[in-house]
């Protein structure tokens, strides 16, 4: 399928069904917040009304503004195939003096036309009516829930149980966000009960009506022109068994019999991004030399080992998509606690683990000279979720230090920001509270250095002892602590003593 009907769709459809995700998500974490603010039990039933009344309504007008209109796109990329595959065949017709029938006056092609945008349209309806997500159901089992439900049910029990004092606020957040992020809006085949993203649904709509419709040009073409022989595209990173009969020239039965056409695993089926053109002995050229494909079969098998494991073209490209689809599931998780009001910590964490991922995505696409496509991780430009350079810096030396070196739970939770302990005072006063926990040994873990450790102390039995002066605070707060750690032997790993302001 030809390039420029994917940045149509990324452009169009798929993007408005990324933004209904987005929107839906905003609106679950919206409710719980204000259900987080109630804080007398008296007139709960009345504030859960407020919360969670009128939600069916405010549902429906959230997808009708985010998708509402989608007609307009579908005929445009319907549009788009008739010009490509059809009217740009215009020149073959004269090359071969065929009479051509201009699009206008071929009945026939329109009706065709006509019925792939109904198909398309009635498929996009019936996604946009079966809205849900796979939501946890206990051990770890999730099952798809209908967005009714999830508003009616899911959200109705989290906010009880918050209210009850069986979740806090932050854990409930930090579990909602996960949870809907790594599920992601999602539309149900009740049928078959299939679940699938709605952007990926969407997409699949469009594309295989559109594929159906540059077959069937093609199929009409061939005939006005005499030929029973097609010629395949060829493209890269193709599935393996798409990849054996690619770039070659077949006659319309074994495009039947050899490629699968009019299968679902085959030509023009699920996700088959190939196509077919006419083709005349003696008039057209192949696009491919066998030579040619069999020295792309050669480079596309190929076995590229990354970080342990190995990958051929194919295998790269599936990869890098997983990556866009968890790269996207991080972004909306970290935008969802930011704006749930969850705790800073939690929220710099996940942007930096989305930072992470980034990089990471990064350096895979460039191990294997793919390009890379983030308009399938963001689409617009709202919210900025990398961190800064020096927030995301520390988080890394952190991430890298947390194995090397021991700090007990307890050195942090009971000492350190326990408030009475010896010198938790001083750790309050540049501005940690009980709750940061997480951040003070994330700090700690960020200054780690053994090249800066000081007043080295052999102990009696081999152990030895040492400190490492830290600046520890929130910004414009800091001051400077000693830690003290302590190895008990020579290759066990520095542990965490105890530690104190000093200066
Ligand atoms: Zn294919």
């Amino acid at each position: 399928m030809k390039q420029e009907y994917q940045s149509m769709l990324q452009a169009g459809i798929e993007k408005k069904y990324r933004v209904l995700e987005e929107e839906i998500e905003k609106d679950i974490i919206r409710r719980i917040q204000k259900a987080g603010k109630i804080t007398s039990a008296a007139d709960w039933q009345l504030q859960r009304y407020m919360v969670l009344g009128h939600s069916t309504e405010d549902v429906e007008a959230i997808v009708r503004q985010a998708v509402g209109g989608s007609w307009a796109d579908t005929f445009k990329l319907y549009d788009e195939v008739i010009e490509q595959e059809y009217v740009r065949s215009k020149a073959i017709y004269e090359q071969v003096n065929a009479y051509f029938v201009p699009y206008e006056q071929n009945y026939e092609l329109q009706q065709i036309t006509n019925a792939l945008i109904q198909q398309s349209n009635d498929e996009l309806s019936n996604i946009s009516g079966s809205l849900g997500f796979m939501v946890d159901v206990g051990g770890g089992r999730r099952v798809f829930t209908p967005l009714s439900e999830i508003y009616n049910g899911y959200l109705d029990n989290a906010i009880t149980m918050m209210a009850s004092g069986a979740f806090d606020y932050n854990t409930l957040i930090r579990q909602v966000a996960a949870g809907l992020a790594a599920s992601g809006l999602r539309t149900v085949d009740y049928a078959s009960g299939h679940s699938s993203r709605v952007d990926v649904a969407a997409r699949r709509a469009l594309l295989t009506g559109m594929g159906q419709l540059a077959g069937q040009i093609s199929r009409m073409n061939g005939q006005a022109l005499g030929t029973d022989k097609y010629e395949v595209d060829w493209h890269p990173g193709a599935r393996p068994d798409h990849a054996k009969w690619q770039g070659r020239v077949w006659t319309w039965q074994q495009l039947v019999d050899v490629c699968g056409l009019g299968s679902g695993a085959g030509l023009l089926g699920w996700n088959c991004r190939h196509s077919y053109y006419p083709f005349l002995e003696g008039v057209s050229v192949r696009n491919y030399s066998d030579e040619w494909l069999a020295e792309m079969d050669r480079k596309e098998a190929r076995k590229v080992p990354y970080r342990g494991k190995e990958y051929n073209a194919y295998e790269a490209t599936q990869k890098q998509r997983q990556m866009e689809t968890a790269m996207r599931a991080q972004r909306e998780k970290a935008q969802m606690l930011k704006q749930g009001g969850a705790h800073p910590d939690d929220v710099l964490v996940a942007r930096c683990k989305y930072q992470a991922m980034l990089d990471e995505y990064k350096e895979f696409s460039r191990k294997f000279k793919l390009p890379e496509q983030r308009e399938r991780i963001y689409y617009d430009l709202r919210g900025r979720v990398a961190p800064s350079q020096r927030t995301y810096k520390e988080y890394k030396i952190a991430e890298e230090n947390r194995g090397k070196v021991v700090i007990p739970d307890a050195k942090i939770n009971s000492f350190f920001l326990k408030p009475g302990a010896k010198h938790a005072e001083e750790f309050f006063d540049v501005g940690y509270t009980e709750k940061d926990g997480k951040r003070l040994r994330r700090d700690i873990l960020a200054q780690y250095n053994e090249n800066r450790a000081v007043d080295k102390k052999e102990l009696t039995d081999g152990a030895e002892r040492f400190s490492i002066f830290m600046e520890l605070g929130s910004a414009g707060k800091r001051k400077t602590f000693r830690i003290v750690w302590q190895k008990d032997s020579a290759d066990a790993k520095p542990r965490l003593i105890t530690g104190h302001r000093e200066g």
